[in-house]
């Protein structure tokens, strides 16, 4: 195993399979396919979801909402999906734990660094809701944030595409992916991958990231194993 301990970063929007909006249900049980198979072979694994598939801040803020106001209503749609994924999980034979950002008890620990490795050294999959818990960051800046206060050995971020491309792969038929990129190479080229905080951060940290399809069976496996999927951004 290449990756003792992972940080996976799921959008959202990945959640909503073929929908517009909400949860796709079958989505769920099958992420929670793939990541049974890691847990089974003793990875470590945490969890950070994006909201996007219920609100986003910014996009209330555009119609006149006030942006804090929104962005705590995004934070809230992403404990919504950790408990969802936590239901998924827990169906499948895994044990859970969701922590969040924005105290609830009723529905989630707290986050609390020792406690959530406590959790992953015991086999338990962590989820942490409610992103940083602070209205305008991303919950890539809250995967990046945690992947390194909990020691992760890498970022995964799961996205409907197989990697980093030289264009937008879903608009030109003649993008060619990336199998590796540094970290300087990512910024020279202007190429997308998280936002400028959430990348400063993994850079800055020495944190690797790896973006791959999370779409495709196996693909996580793989990644854990050690096999090149994806496109990886490193020193
Ligand atoms: N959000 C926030 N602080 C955080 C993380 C998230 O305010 O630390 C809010 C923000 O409004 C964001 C929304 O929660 O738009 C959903 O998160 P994100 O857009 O990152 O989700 P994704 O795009 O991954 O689905």
């Amino acid at each position: 195993m290449k990756y003792k301990r992972i940080l996976l970063k799921l959008s959202g929007e990945a959640l909503m399979g073929n929908r517009q909006y909400g949860i796709d249900t079958e989505r769920l049980q099958e992420y929670a396919v793939e990541i049974k198979k890691v847990v089974e072979k003793g990875c470590e694994v945490a969890i950070v979801i994006g909201g996007g598939n219920i609100f986003r801040g910014v996009a209330g803020a555009a119609k006149g909402m006030d942006r804090v106001q929104g962005d705590y209503m995004g934070m809230l749609a992403t404990v919504i999906n950790g408990m969802a994924l936590q239901g998924a999980l827990e169906d499948a034979g895994i044990k859970t734990r969701l922590q969040s950002a924005i105290e609830m008890d009723k529905v989630a620990e707290p986050f609390i660094k020792r406690r959530a490795v406590r959790h992953l050294e015991k086999g338990r999959v962590v989820i942490f809701g409610a992103g940083t818990g602070n209205p305008y960051f991303t919950t890539d800046t809250a995967a990046t944030l945690r992947a390194i206060e909990i020691g992760a050995d890498v970022i995964l971020k799961g996205t409907r595409v197989d990697g980093i491309y030289d264009s937008d792969p879903e608009k030109n038929a003649d993008a060619v992916k990336y199998n590796s990129l540094s970290f300087d190479e990512v910024f020279e080229k202007n190429l997308k991958v998280m936002d400028m905080t959430a990348f400063t951060l993994s850079h800055e940290n020495k944190l690797p990231i790896i973006v791959f399809d999370m779409n495709k069976d196996g693909n996580l496996s793989k990644i854990v194993d050690g096999e090149n999927v994806g496109t990886l951004v490193d020193l």
